[in-house]
């Protein structure tokens, strides 16, 4: 069965040829998809009974509705959605004033072993495809009201970059869903030549986990710091120009005792001078299996201060669905149905 969520408009066109369809079906499919959302081929109406039942016989849109729907008091709500021998995806729907966001997920685990991640220290399961990707985007029911995308989920999208790419290519395409790719953000630890291709081949904003500027500090709660030296993708971004061009953030967990004092902070400055970019704090959701605790709210903000004090741009982040288990580093694939 083929799965048509994730080709290119070119690769539906070739499979609608190879099928005997017209050329024009791969644009009708498209529209179906991307823009009205329908993942029915009986409901595609502008598309010739035969064609439709060739297409029921030999393929799939890939749409897949979510398994579980949690809803947090704040509005946040969190969705399962299951993956074929690997377990679950989660995907976070945040609104916010008049911005509606999804984190998306894209691995079921993740390889990179974060020690203050719930992800992290499940293991690492598989890659996902850019049908599952998508479909996380597509099938919830306020898919067509989201103005942002956050590939800040399950999985490290570095580490599944064809997926992610393909995904990305679908949401910015005029076939696809049209978006600015400015409307997404894609995360990473900082898998160096893999964020530079991502850089040079899309022109989504950037967040790096870093949470630690002294190196080893940051290997021991980052293992992948040993391989991906913080200080190495630093210097790979000071490479570029971002000013005006798009937004390059640096994502910084406040754990209490472990990366949250002055000293901390100035070294945060000067590994960062010289780079046009924003650190997001976030404060850190204590879960009871991790050696970490949460920074208190003044510790947080003369941290912040520090560094809106010393030039760089600095924000906390608001926290949201903790009551779900939905915010950050708590996503684990574990619905209220398992
Ligand atoms: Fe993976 Fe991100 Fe968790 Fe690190 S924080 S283990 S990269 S999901």
């Amino acid at each position: 069965m083929t799965s048509l969520l994730g080709l290119t408009l070119g690769e539906l066109q070739s499979y609608c040829l190879e099928q005997g369809f017209p050329k024009f079906t791969a644009k009708q499919l498209c529209d179906w998809m991307y823009q009205k959302r329908v993942g029915n081929f009986d409901s595609m109406t502008n598309l010739s009974f035969k064609t439709r039942a060739i297409l029921k016989e030999k393929a799939q849109t890939g749409f897949s509705p979510a398994v579980d729907c949690q809803k947090s008091s704040d509005g946040t709500k969190k969705y399962l959605f299951s993956i074929e021998n690997q377990g679950f995806v989660e995907a976070v729907y945040i609104p916010d004033d008049d911005r509606a966001t999804l984190c998306v997920s894209c691995q079921t685990g993740c390889k990179m072993g974060c020690r203050f991640c719930v992800t992290g220290q499940q293991g690492f399961h598989g890659n996902i495809s850019a049908a599952q990707i998508l479909n996380q985007i597509i099938s919830i029911p306020e898919s067509s009201s989201l103005t942002n995308i956050v590939f800040m989920g399950m999985g490290e999208p570095m580490d599944n970059y064809d997926a992610v790419c393909s995904a990305i290519n679908a949401i910015t395409a005029p076939w696809g869903m049209g978006w600015s790719p400015h409307r997404i953000t894609v995360s990473s630890v900082g898998i160096t030549p893999m964020l530079r291709r991502l850089i040079d081949e899309t022109q989504v904003d950037i967040a790096v986990s870093l949470h630690n500027a002294f190196p080893e500090q940051r290997a021991a709660m980052m293992p992948m710091e040993k391989a991906y030296p913080i200080k190495e993708t630093i210097a790979m971004l000071k490479e570029y120009n971002w000013f005006g061009q798009r937004r390059i953030s640096f994502e910084y967990t406040m754990f209490s005792g472990i990366n949250d004092d002055i000293a901390h902070a100035a070294e945060l400055v000067r590994i960062l001078r010289g780079l046009h970019c924003r650190v997001n704090l976030i404060r850190f959701h204590a879960s009871p299996d991790m050696p970490y605790r949460t920074s208190d709210q003044r510790t947080i903000e003369s941290f912040r201060d520090y560094l809106n004090n010393h030039g760089i741009i600095c924000t906390l982040r608001a926290s949201r669905g903790e009551d779900i288990m939905a915010a950050c580093g708590l996503l684990a694939g574990k619905g209220a149905k398992q």
